[in-house]
């Protein structure tokens, strides 16, 4: 069975109020190497989302790059710092590989592969740096070993939260190379870097999502 428009209107509700449950997490991770500003960023801009698919009502969206599309346009507008045109961007390029009533296992591939890519163009960060792509990069490659294997799309997300949340443990030792937590060198090292954190928290949403 493939997702569709319910599952990612249902997947973003419930990313909001995942972020809304970790922004404590995801402040004290940034305030280790960054400005401590991270689970407010997210906070803000998913609830901003939330607000926004509310007062549109779903009867147009019936695509599920739709959703992704409103996801993209408020975290832009609505998230300052490095992670709100991040993953603005990365929900714009899944938006737009996802103008479609229904996503299928490989379909997730393309999405997540959309994202990273967003991720990278924008930020230009490679993985090892300790940044969300971190996170992503590891989802994408176990997304596509999972979809390749014949799972479902609810097991492919599945394994891209995984390999989200053993990324974003392994940004632990790394020393940043990029994003603010870079101007701190080697004393960046000891600590999860907070937007893979984020990204892990966004991908296991999907996941559980797809569950149920
Ligand atoms: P800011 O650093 O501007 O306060 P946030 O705290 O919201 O913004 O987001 C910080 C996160 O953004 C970092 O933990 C990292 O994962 C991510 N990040 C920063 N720079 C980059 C980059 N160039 N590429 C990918 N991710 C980045
Ligand atoms: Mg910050
Ligand atoms: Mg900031």
């Amino acid at each position: 069975m493939g997702l569709d428009v319910a599952w990612a209107e249902r997947w973003v509700r419930r990313t909001a109020e995942r972020i809304a449950e970790a922004k404590g997490e995801l402040t004290e991770l940034d305030r280790q190497i960054g400005d401590g500003d991270h689970g407010e960023n997210l906070h803000r801009g998913f609830q901003a989302v939330v607000a926004k698919l509310d007062e549109s009502g779903g009867a147009e969206r019936t695509e599920v790059g739709d959703v992704l599309m409103v996801v993209a346009t408020t975290l832009m507008s609505k998230v300052g710092g490095a992670s709100g045109p991040l993953y603005g961007t990365a929900f714009l390029r899944a938006a737009k590989r996802s103008a479609r009533r229904e996503v299928d296992g490989s379909g997730v591939v393309v999405l997540l592969e959309a994202a990273l890519e967003g991720v990278t163009s924008r930020g230009k960060a490679e993985v090892g740096e300790k940044t969300m792509v971190d996170a992503l990069a590891p989802a994408v490659e176990a997304a596509t070993a999972a979809s390749d294997a014949g799972q479902d799309p609810a097991g492919v997300l599945r394994a891209a939260a995984e390999a989200a949340e053993a990324g974003a443990e392994a940004t632990v030792p790394l020393v940043a190379t990029k994003g603010r937590a870079s101007y701190l060198g080697e004393r960046s090292a000891g600590h999860m870097d907070p937007g893979s954190r984020s990204s892990a928290i966004i991908l296991r949403a999907a996941a559980d999502t797809a569950q149920d």
